[in-house]
């Protein structure tokens, strides 16, 4: 059974939503491995789950079997859910292996599951055990990456809370430091960094880093930037440490890394003719990679389902960037606090829905029948064999899509169904 709540208000914003509470069809946290361990070079993830996180983990990363990944299940087995085996002592073998085997590792994230949450394994007192092992040459820190009521990008939201009571406190009388929040391309972090020294922005640190170990000093000088909006959780805990979170949209598009780089500038003190100066050439580029994409969009409807979070975004970067009209914009949590600068871009006829009740939101996209419709990979192939064109809603967290040189790139991704359909019918 399910049910449609009516248009209502989240805290922090004043706009009514459509908020659902059904069945919803998103991956689960563990998927935020597939970034996050690419970007983390000295960590490894290992989750404690069951043959069906390793498969989806496997096949979702698409890691040759005789690679060396930096992340692998510790699989709980029957014997191990019938309370047969001592679940400490194979995790504890399980980890004297790997470290073993992969010396390297500095940061070892136990990562539970859905079967490690209903068997109530306490990975808290396991990390604290493993520690005290293995200290001081490889940490252990944990979370949870279960699917059971969450949407797969709060997996790296888990992660990163999890490194903040790990993070030094800045003293009081430190410099005003830039911690800009959620894991970036290291491209794009050049990018991001090059922007911010010519402005003279800083000292600006990334978290995560390129390492485990490079943990950024927080207290009431620091200013947070957040890359996601799917970080809030990590924002809320650097808060408490005193930060501030600097309001502005998400750096999607060429208007919203300029907003966001703004908010950085204006923290900072940066003359507005500075701040223009420094921007100006990359704005332009992105302006120009996405004039060639503006006119296979422009006037296309287009319809999304809640994912990733990264959906208030994405329809603000179509609608004012490419002129696509917005039919609904679905997003699986909506912070009254962190989206609002987000929320407050999307026209105020546009139907913003919070959750999913999935039967019910199908119903409301057939009706409208969209140019494009952006939604997980379990809906695109029906909505695909019924005539609709499907963007994978997916793509938009793993391609690196974030700044003024990716613009166009984000643009293309929309452009490339529409296209294609485009030239079929020819
Ligand atoms: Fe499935 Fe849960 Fe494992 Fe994710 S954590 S793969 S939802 S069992």
């Amino acid at each position: 059974m399910s049910a449609t709540l009516p248009m209502a208000t989240t805290a922090g914003c004043d706009r009514p939503v459509l908020k659902e509470r059904g069945q919803r069809e998103v991956f689960c946290g563990l998927t935020g491995i597939i970034w996050l361990h690419r970007k983390l070079q000295d960590a490894f993830f290992l989750i404690v789950g069951s043959r069906t996180c390793a498969h989806l983990m496997q096949s979702a990363a698409g890691v040759m079997i005789f690679a060396e990944p930096r992340f692998g299940t510790a699989v709980i087995e029957e014997k191990d859910l019938a309370g047969m085996a001592v679940l400490d002592q194979e995790l504890d073998g399980v980890v004297s292996r790997l470290l073993a085997r992969r010396p390297e590792l500095r940061t070892v994230f136990l990562v539970g599951s859905c079967p490690s949450e209903v068997i109530k394994l306490d990975l808290a007192t396991a990390a604290e055990r493993l520690e005290q092992r293995f200290a001081p040459d490889v940490r252990f820190l944990h979370y949870s990456g279960s699917g059971i009521e969450t949407t797969f990008t709060e997996g790296e939201d888990a992660c990163l809370k999890a490194m903040v009571p790990r993070l030094p406190d800045a003293s009081d009388d430190s410099a005003e430091e830039l911690i800009v929040v959620g894991t970036l391309a290291d491209v794009i972090e050049e990018q991001f960094r090059r922007l911010f020294d010519e402005m003279g922005v800083g000292p600006v640190h990334f978290l995560p880093g390129r390492t485990s170990r490079h943990l950024p000093a927080v207290g009431p000088r620091t200013r947070l930037l957040l890359a996601h909006p799917w970080v809030n959780e990590t924002a809320r805990a650097l808060e408490k440490r005193g930060a501030t979170v600097l309001p502005a949209p998400f750096p999607l598009g060429a208007e919203g890394t300029t907003q966001w780089l703004r908010a950085a500038a204006e923290a900072w003190g940066v003359a507005p003719e500075r701040f223009e100066q420094v921007v100006a050439p990359a704005r332009e580029r992105a302006r120009v990679a996405l004039e060639r994409y503006r006119p296979g969009l422009e006037g296309k409807s287009i319809f999304l389902f809640p994912d990733s979070q990264i959906e208030l975004s994405v329809a603000r970067f179509l609608n004012r960037e490419m002129g696509m009209d917005l039919v609904e914009v679905g997003t699986p949590h909506l912070d009254g606090m962190y989206h609002a600068a987000e929320l407050a871009l999307i026209p105020e006829d546009v139907r913003v829905s919070e959750g999913q009740d999935v039967d019910l939101q199908l119903d409301r996209c057939r009706a409208a029948s969209p140019d494009l419709t952006v939604c997980g990979l379990g809906l695109a192939n029906p909505l695909e064999a019924e005539g609709l064109r499907t963007k994978w809603a997916i793509e938009l967290v793993f391609s690196p899509v974030q700044g003024y040189e990716q613009a166009g790139d984000l643009a293309e991704l929309f452009h490339r169904p529409l296209d294609r359909m485009q030239r079929l019918e020819v």
